[in-house]
């Protein structure tokens, strides 16, 4: 066997072999939101499209089930486009080509895209069966997941009618998704003058590499060192004992990943080197010790020179330190701490200092809304009062998990006849749409699960082929158990 198209459910890969021939990377979904029109067309389905390009097909219920709730079935069109170095592949024209391998399908050197494109052929093959019982459908397709959920983001209230909503964007089997943490975005910023070092000043520069880092919010409640944390704290620590000026700290470049690089500039009084010296060394043996586990190759280097660059104004550079020391950062609550399901976060992502301005970045996270905005408060209340400018943006609403509502006991009981034993049930403590949409329609039932794919966003992503049918039974079955309208 060499096509996936011999595949089974013949259906799902047949359309998954029709979506990986279109290419459709995130912001150049164009031919894959045209073919999913022509599929309307074609099948005499109606469909709606707004203005940033998200697609919903209407299909009415299957006779014996018009008295059933609305099912929205949702999955995003777009793919990560990343291929191994070795190869010249254009994700704008060039189709991708899905192989069997083994137990799974993969592409050639690059992504598969079956992260979501198994959810999007699935849907479009209960869209085209004759022989599967269902309410009514409304099928929602979105547009740029990956790179912001802007689709999800700017739909419209009136889109959807739906009662439950079925996202097909998770990447293990027999897991059901059913919470995801809300974001939001903390920018502080201070106006800095500098003058330059007192004469009998030399610099030290104090260098944090080699750290774990990780996801801000899967990787959060793992005790993974901060990078500009410990630079924070040998600041704060050498300020106590020596007379010395800060010139500069940089850390970390992502506003979603714990920083595993940090760097912190400093002058010190020439005749204190050695006592510098050996405050460092203590803190790092201490430091490094503490996180042999989670940052076993943390490197802290210190590197003196006898130039000096400016140093930022005395009584500004406290405020900064004060605020920097008291900003909260990592784990603030639990949903479910035997699980590991942290309710609220933050991450002390970038500090940056520039010509005149140094700027410090925190992604706050949380499944509660009401908890955030306490948290972005507090956090406000800290870095006003030492004289920063304080600027909250992209906010985004969190999924709350309702651990045993009926929506969730249902799917759960097909996903157990489907697989035999119980499914995983879980809150993943990062944004996914369904928290968008969640926001948009509020009375709305959600619940995520998918098929088994490994090293999504990668040239090894695979998807393991028995599972795509499990998906597709588990899909199906939830169909069919859509409880009667109230
Ligand atoms: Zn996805």
């Amino acid at each position: 066997m060499d096509s996936i198209l011999q595949l089974e459910p013949a259906l799902v890969w047949k359309h998954f072999s029709d979506i990986c021939s279109i290419p459709h990377p995130s912001k150049h979904e164009e031919a894959i939101l045209a073919h999913l029109i022509l599929f309307a067309q074609s099948h005499n389905l109606s469909y709606k499209q707004d203005s940033i390009g998200n697609i919903c097909i209407l299909k009415s219920a299957s006779p014996g089930f018009e008295n059933r709730e609305t099912v929205c079935l949702q999955a995003h069109v777009d793919m990560v486009p990343q291929k191994n170095s070795h190869i010249t592949h254009n994700f704008i024209t060039d189709p991708i080509l899905p192989y069997i391998s083994g137990n799974v399908v993969k592409a050639r050197n690059t992504t598969l895209g079956a992260d979501n494109g198994i959810g999007l052929a699935a849907i479009l093959a209960v869209l085209e069966a004759t022989d599967i019982p269902h309410g009514p459908i409304e099928a929602l397709f979105t547009v740029d997941e990956e790179t912001g959920m802007s689709g999800a983001k700017n739909l419209e209230h009136t889109f959807l009618t739906a009662k439950y909503l079925i996202n097909t964007d998770t990447e293990e089997k027999n897991e059901i998704t059913i919470g995801c943490a809300g974001g939001l975005d903390a920018n502080f910023e201070w106006n800095i003058s500098r003058t330059p070092a007192p004469d009998d000043y030399i610099s030290c520069t104090i260098t944090i590499s080699g750290l774990h880092g990780g996801h801000s919010g899967f990787e959060i409640h793992l005790g993974r060192a901060n990078a500009n944390i410990l630079a924070i704290e040998m600041w704060n620590l050498l300020q106590k004992h020596i007379p010395i000026h800060v010139c500069a700290i940089e850390g970390g470049n992502m506003r979603n990943a714990i920083p595993r690089e940090s760097k912190l500039i400093i002058a010190i009084p020439k005749r204190k080197k050695q006592e510098c010296t050996n405050l460092l060394s203590h803190y790092i043996s201490k430091t490094k010790q503490s996180h042999i586990s989670s940052d076993p190759h943390c490197s802290i280097d210190i590197t003196y020179a006898d130039s000096c660059p400016e140093i930022i104004e005395q009584e500004l550079s406290q405020y900064i330190l004060q605020a920097l020391v008291q900003c909260p950062n990592g784990v603030i609550s639990f949903e479910d701490i035997t699980r590991g399901i942290v309710r609220t976060s933050t991450n002390l992502s970038i500090i940056n200092t520039r010509h005149n301005k140094l700027e410090v970045n925190c992604l706050l996270r949380s499944f509660d809304t009401k908890e955030k905005c306490e948290l972005a408060k507090n956090m406000e209340k800290i870095f006003s009062s030492h004289k920063a400018s304080c600027v909250f943006i992209g906010d985004y609403p969190g999924w709350k998990p309702q651990w045993g509502s009926p929506f969730v006991q249902l799917v759960s009981k097909v996903s157990t006849s489907v697989y035999g034993y119980e499914p995983h049930i879980h809150a993943v403590h990062a944004g996914l749409e369904c928290g968008i949409f969640l926001g948009i329609f509020p009375e709305m039932s959600c619940i995520s699960f998918g098929p088994n794919i490994s090293n999504p966003h990668s040239p090894d992503e695979q998807v393991e082929i028995e599972s795509v049918g499990q998906f597709w039974q588990v899909l199906i079955g939830v169909l069919q158990a859509i409880p009667v309208k109230e």
